[in-house]
């Protein structure tokens, strides 16, 4: 009999093929007493156990193409660190020889007490960087009870399969890419576990947050996967099949099709233009934004490159940085953000206060800057000698009050002050802009107006706020919901500020890549969209389809619905 069930979709993407279950449950860990005499062959044990998890994770670093995402090697180089801190190379051998305890029983200790300490901790990102500590633990458990951390043959069983599991490691996630895996079904995980984002780097479709799956799905039986809304079908006849196989050969002909968009003018079918630019993270994402043609950088997070090192940039790094953008963009413009730290943005070397409870309203973003300038002044100069030479922008992140973003505004002058006194040359004019992410800044986005070139709406923070749900915690996740009235009104009162002050108005939230909401976004007025690259030419396809005018009225009667599925409703006409 068919059977559905419902995770979290995290990847795109249909797939078809027979469920492959990841058994990896240990067997229950038993505390055993070992004599004097044998304590250093238990501790040998944990020794060699521990050297063969290092070797297969090198093993599998070693295997990563060249051409893959950055932040693959990121993480498993996070769990090679992890594997040779003292706290998993020492303390277990310590335990062992003070307990006489076998070296299972030592690992499982200092597991769970890492464990509960990253669990007491409020902040939910540490919360889920517990998976971390767990998967790391695991390799050497393994290899302890196994005597190799994975079963190589295994890995060659995986092909074309669809792997369920209870959890999945970013070493797994690697080598279901090498081994042609052709999608993943987890019990854990939310939307931002690295699982998840390494799944959408590698286009493998996902359903994560699967509960119980593997009691539902047997080994072997025909699966259907659809990594766009986490839907997963088991046992199904041969018809349903035959309709997913024709919507995956619709997805990948529609994939080829939006290729040829690459250079087709961005404009609706009404003829308005819309600018798409793409948001950056790392210099890498500038080859995505060229292949799809993107109009310009409108979101330079530069949060990045503070992160994996144990120093802070200078301003001769970011300048450097930043030329290197510019250049790649030949004469396109670059809006960088300055940096937004703290919150679900935090790094070691740069402190952001003793205020651990809610990080997210806490001093993060300008705030940050503001309470301690010199984090900022040495990129206020960069971004500014770069602009003699390119067309960039600068974006303050996080405004909540007008006074801030004035306190901001003259950090900015005092700062052009400074390269005036040392002669060195700048663009006078340079834009600045504010993003609007918290509400209040939404309400009075009319008086941010008045003081900038364009304002730029935040969505993932912003509906973080008006909905009081933390955007890395994915118990509160089912709430998150760009539909919600009281977000729409302040998107729109947003789009009317900068209209009336004759300001451009970008939308560089996730909300402006989603296809589903192009045509509301439209009629409600936004004109510039700001998104990951790989999301520019489904939005193209979308607003080349549409007449903005036929479509404003239904858009904005989106302002006046609060019944979820009254909205679903209306949406799916919207876009038909
Ligand atoms: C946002 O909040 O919508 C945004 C684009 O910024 P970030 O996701 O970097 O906080
Ligand atoms: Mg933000």
């Amino acid at each position: 009999m068919a059977v559905m069930l419902a995770g979290m979709g995290v990847s795109r993407g249909i797939s078809i093929g027979p469920v492959y279950v990841l058994h990896r449950n240990q067997p229950e860990i038993i505390e055993r007493s070992i004599e004097k005499k044998q304590l250093s062959k238990e501790v040998r044990r944990f020794k060699t156990a521990h050297s063969l998890a290092r070797k297969q994770l090198l093993k599998v670093k070693e295997g990563i193409p060249e051409d893959s995402p950055e932040d693959i090697s990121a993480f498993i180089e996070t769990h090679l660190l992890m594997l040779d801190d003292s706290m998993l190379a020492n303390t277990p051998v310590d335990m062992i020889k003070q307990h006489h305890c076998n070296a299972e029983w030592a690992l499982k200790m200092q597991r769970d007490a890492i464990v509960k300490v990253f669990e007491s901790m409020d902040d939910p990102y540490i919360a889920t960087r517990r998976d971390d500590v767990n998967h790391v633990f695991n390799h050497v458990m393994q290899a302890l009870i196994r005597g190799k951390s994975r079963d190589e043959d295994e890995v060659q069983n995986w092909k074309d399969h669809i792997i369920v599991a209870d959890d999945l490691t970013p070493a797994d996630t690697v080598l279901m890419q090498n081994n042609g895996v052709a999608g993943f079904v987890t019990e854990m995980g939310g939307p931002l576990s690295h699982t998840a984002i390494l799944a959408r780097s590698l286009n493998i479709p996902a359903v994560v947050g699967l509960t119980d799956a593997r009691r539902y799905l047997k080994p072997g039986e025909s699966l259907v996967l659809d990594g766009a809304n986490g839907m997963v079908l088991a046992d199904t006849d041969d018809n349903v099949i035959d309709h997913f196989r024709k919507r995956q050969r619709d997805l990948r002909r529609k994939a080829r099709e939006l290729v040829k968009l690459t250079d087709a003018k961005s404009r609706a079918k009404s003829g308005e233009k819309i600018t798409l630019l793409a948001n950056i993270e790392i210099e890498d994402d500038l080859k995505a934004l060229r292949k799809v043609n993107a109009a310009g950088v409108g979101l330079y997070r530069t949060e990045f490159l503070y992160m994996s090192r144990d120093d802070i940039p200078d301003e001769d790094e970011h300048y450097k940085t930043y030329m290197r953008v510019a250049r790649a963009l030949r004469g396109a413009p670059l809006t960088i953000r300055t940096v937004d730290l703290g919150a679900d943005k935090e790094v070691e070397t740069v402190e952001t206060g003793p205020l651990a409870h809610n990080p997210a309203m806490g001093l993060r973003g300008i705030r940050l800057c503001l309470n301690d300038p010199s984090i900022i002044v040495p990129q206020l100069r960069a971004i500014l000698r770069a602009s003699a030479k390119a067309p960039i922008k600068i974006m303050f992140p996080m405004l909540t009050t007008v006074n801030e973003l004035q306190q901001a505004i003259q950090l900015l002058q005092a700062t052009k002050q400074s390269l005036l006194n040392d002669k060195i040359k700048f663009d006078e004019k340079i834009a600045v802009g504010g993003m609007i992410e918290v509400p209040a800044a939404a309400i009075s986005a009319n008086h941010f107006a008045k003081h900038l070139d364009f304002l730029s709406i935040g969505t993932n923070d912003l509906i973080q706020y008006t909905l009081a749900i933390d955007r890395i915690d994915d118990q509160v996740n089912y709430l998150y919901d760009p539909l919600n009235s009281a977000v729409l009104t302040l998107i729109k009162m947003v789009i009317d500020a900068g209209n009336k002050q004759k300001i451009p108005v970008t939308m560089c939230g996730e909300m402006a890549g989603n296809t589903e909401y192009t045509r509301l976004l439209l009629g409600l007025g936004l004109r510039e969209f700001s998104m990951p690259p790989n999301s520019v030419l489904e939005i193209k396809n979308v607003l080349r389809t549409t007449n903005i005018a036929s479509i404003r009225r239904k858009a904005l009667s989106f302002l006046h619905f609060s019944d979820r599925n009254k909205q679903a409703e209306m949406l799916a006409k919207l876009n038909s």
